[in-house]
């Protein structure tokens, strides 16, 4: 097969490939001996950037260095030979990967992976959406006897608008490959029943965005693993801060880094992270051994999806404080949830946090705060439910629009994610292209807004959503006895 030859080793080769071994059997152990042991916000500040990496490769930089260059150069024939070939660690070209992209894969890698006791691995991409088409592809592929074989694959249907795009559009419409829409990821029979002898791949988004809806990973990742297939998560909305899927027996997690992983809003990226010898009956044996670096070495090789690494580390130092971040944008947004659920101008609040939500008790089993038992304010597990919320205005679209329209401090954007509050209408903006029928599909009315709360006081926020709100209320009384201007 092209790209797939077999190479000769000279015995200069060797000596890379001998030199590499050893430093690859001290990174091990390191990861083991001292990295697992750390608890989630050391990891999260250092990764697997060590004294050792600053001191003898970068100068002692304490920060990880930002390597623009486009290629790498070699010592001689051999190096280059055993690179190329995949043999030895090395970068080659930042299309296929790069020193700086390097420590933002480990860090996610190890986030994903904090207390779940088997090895996981990352590759970095320039979008989720990338992130999200690394993921899925590899497992679409044909297998070598049946060319012509049907292919499907089983999905929740409340899921991103880009992803509900990608799946029907691109997979489904264009290149004939089904999507089954799971519409109610609660109930395990519904998956059950659209699983067959072709589906390749399971795939949940949770919470999901923006309709927060929610499945029982482990009781869905173990049906997967029932019939040989794995199971992919979109968990952007919660970050590995407060859910890591892959602990829960899923096997692969796509992240749109762009949200609350990089808060400060500097850029678009991705991540998909695996955990080593996954699930599948597809047959390629580097493709389950080693899930994202088989991807980031041939399939995206070929694709080309990668993060610039100016954007690598952007997000790394966002990343640093993830834990305490989240669990302020949590707090707060709970704060808000309880504002909006007693004011008379929203219909309905949809939070996880709030316990008339739905999804409130299977995401209660999943949600925790890292190591909150080991955080002096708490000393015990916490659930915390991100800063993602949604609400019906009352009145119907028209209102909804105004009351947006009125909003002065939360930012009309459709973004989410952010260290600032952001605020849109998702009938108008995210889930405008796919239509009214797949919107109903996605529980998208038009009178829903999602809102992402951010760092700021959350007084500040609840002031802005409560004069947005009253202008409503003020404006219809007063057409109603005819005192309006
Ligand atoms: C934004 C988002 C994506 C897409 O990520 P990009 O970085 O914008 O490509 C995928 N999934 C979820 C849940 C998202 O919120």
């Amino acid at each position: 097969m092209y790209g797939q030859e077999e190479v000769a080793i000279t015995p200069g080769m060797q000596r890379y490939i001998d030199r590499s071994d050893a430093y690859l059997k001290r990174r091990s152990a390191y990861i083991r001996d001292v990295v697992k042991k750390w608890r989630f916000d050391t990891i999260a500040v250092h990764g697997l950037y060590s004294m050792q990496d600053a001191l003898e490769d970068y100068q002692g930089s304490i920060i990880e260095p930002c390597f623009m260059s486009p290629a790498q150069a070699f010592r001689d024939s051999d190096e280059m030979a055993a690179a190329l070939a995949y043999l030895i660690p090395s970068w080659t070209y930042s299309r296929i990967a790069n020193p700086t992209t390097y420590y933002y894969e480990w860090t996610l890698a190890l986030l994903e992976g904090y207390g779940f006791d088997g090895k996981t691995s990352a590759c970095s991409t320039s979008s989720g959406m990338a992130a999200i088409a690394a993921a899925v592809q590899p497992f679409l592929v044909h297998t070598k006897h049946h060319v012509h074989e049907p292919r499907n694959f089983v999905a929740t249907s409340q899921c991103y608008g880009g992803t509900f795009q990608l799946f029907s559009v691109r997979l489904m419409e264009e290149r004939d490959i089904e999507c089954r829409w799971v519409h109610n990821p609660e109930d395990l029979d519904e998956w059950a029943s659209k699983i067959d002898k072709n589906t390749r791949f399971l795939f949940g988004e949770l919470p999901s965005n923006p309709g927060l809806s929610f499945f029982d990973i482990q009781a869905v990742a173990d049906l997967a693993h029932s019939h040989d297939i794995p199971l992919i998560c979109d968990s952007t909305v919660a970050t590995p801060a407060l859910l890591r899927p892959i602990e829960h027996g899923a096997d692969i997690v796509v992240q749109s880094a762009t949200k609350t992983l990089t808060s400060s809003g500097t850029g678009v990226c991705g991540a998909v992270i695996a955990r080593n010898n996954l699930t599948t009956h597809i047959d390629n044996e580097s493709l389950k051994r080693d899930f994202a670096l088989y991807i980031k070495y041939l399939p995206n090789r070929d694709s080309g999806p990668n993060l610039h690494p100016m954007q690598a580390l952007l997000t790394l130092n966002d990343m640093r404080t993830l834990r305490s971040k989240v669990d302020l944008l949590s707090t707060n947004t709970m704060k808000v949830a309880q504002f909006l659920d007693e004011h008379p101008g929203v219909e309905e609040v949809a939070y996880l946090g709030l316990p008339n939500h739905p999804h409130h008790e299977l995401a209660s089993k999943y949600m925790w705060l890292a190591d909150a038992e080991f955080d002096e304010r708490y000393g015990q597990p916490v659930n915390r439910y991100g800063h993602l919320l949604s609400f019906n205005v009352r009145g119907g679209p028209e209102q909804t629009r105004k009351f947006f329209d009125g909003l002065q401090r939360i930012w009309r954007a459709t973004d989410l994610g952010r260290i600032k509050s952001v605020a849109t209408i998702p009938a108008i903006s995210t889930h405008q292209q796919q239509g009214a029928d797949a919107r109903k599909l996605a529980h998208i009315p038009p009178n829903l807004v999602r809102l992402c709360v951010g760092a700021e006081h959350p007084d500040d926020i609840i002031a802005d959503l409560d004069q947005a709100l009253n202008a409503l209320t003020r404006k219809s009384v007063a057409s109603l006895t005819g005192t309006g201007t």
